[in-house]
């Protein structure tokens, strides 16, 4: 199907890319990558009367750092990010994950600004920002900024706090330089979406689990915190036995899905199963 007529603006600025908003109302809509909007009104999902493209503000696809953050821009695509030298260094769990989004052709196209505000619960860009505890820095009318943290900004399924009338601009990492990192994800075609995955970053310090940040794709309407496993892995040796015993926690707390792909009780036991990979292979880089 081809998509309801909509008007298009190409906005050079985040200030003009606000104003079109604004004058627009409830009829618009924000265009980031389109891997996931326009299937969307090719399917008739949504039917705005106009499409503000951000791929025009090259502003909004930096990286770079800012004292103890890494900050990407909204329009940064999954495969900037997955590049970016300082993103690799300080904040190694974001570049693992973003291997395992889709495949190179949607890597180059989508973003990481898009898929935080779509927020489908399968998707993994936001559970390596959960774990992260990233900051979403949301631009709205007349310039205002406000800041939210990544686990205030996962409303329910395909929802965020973004409003209509603005945008998100930014994402603020906090530097984990030194932490290891791994996303087990669990599928059953190579590049489909999450049945479900484990992002797990940990510091290791003389061969015991320092600190240790675990969030869960896909057992929720959002991405989940894994907070039993954390407060479990603290202190332990990283060794097999002791991980296990923290990652068997894993799913307290969450309301997976069930599907095709597998019922409630079976994303329960895999929530466990690749915690502890994901946790072993992150305490051994
Ligand atoms: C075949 C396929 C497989 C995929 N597999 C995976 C996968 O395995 N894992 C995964 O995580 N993702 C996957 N994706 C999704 C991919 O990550 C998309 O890039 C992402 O969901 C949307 O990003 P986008 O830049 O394309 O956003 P768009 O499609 O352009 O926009 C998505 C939504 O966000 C809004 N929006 C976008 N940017 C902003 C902004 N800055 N401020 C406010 N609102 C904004 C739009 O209005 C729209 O509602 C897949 C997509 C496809 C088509």
């Amino acid at each position: 199907m081809i998509p309801s007529q909509f008007d298009y603006a190409a906005p050079e600025s985040v200030e003009e890319a606000l104003a079109a908003l604004a004058e627009a109302g409830d009829d618009a809509k924000v265009l980031a990558g389109g891997q996931s909007l326009l299937p969307v009104l090719r399917m008739r999902l949504n039917a705005p009367e106009k499409l503000i493209d951000l791929g025009r503000i090259p502003a909004l696809r930096e990286i770079g750092e800012d004292g103890d953050h890494i900050v990407i821009g909204a329009m940064a695509t999954h495969d900037d990010v997955l590049r970016n030298e300082l993103v690799k260094e300080h904040a190694l769990l974001l570049h693992k994950t973003l291997i395992e989004v889709a495949d190179p052709q949607i890597r180059h196209r989508g973003t990481v600004g898009g898929a935080l505000v779509h927020a489908d619960p399968a998707g993994d860009v936001g559970t390596a920002a959960l774990a992260l505890d990233a900051e979403l820095v949301i631009a709205g009318a007349g310039g205002s900024t406000r800041t939210v943290s990544a686990k205030d900004f996962f409303v329910d399924l395909f929802e965020t706090v973004v409003q209509d009338g603005e945008l998100l601009t930014q994402i603020r990492v906090p530097k984990h330089t030194g932490w290891g990192a791994h996303y087990e994800k669990f599928v059953r075609v190579a590049h489909q979406w999450a049945i479900v995955a484990v992002g797990a970053t940990v510091r290791v310090d003389g061969g015991s689990i320092a600190e240790a940040r675990v969030a869960l794709t896909n057992m929720g309407s959002t991405p989940v915190r894994a907070e039993a496993v954390e407060q479990a892995l603290v202190g332990k040796p990283a060794t097999a036995d002791a991980v296990r015993e923290a990652a068997a926690r894993a799913a307290e707390g969450t309301t997976p899905p069930s599907d095709l792909n597998g019922d409630a009780a079976y994303r329960k036991h895999l929530a466990g199963v690749l915690t502890r990979r994901a946790v072993l292979a992150a305490a051994g880089e």
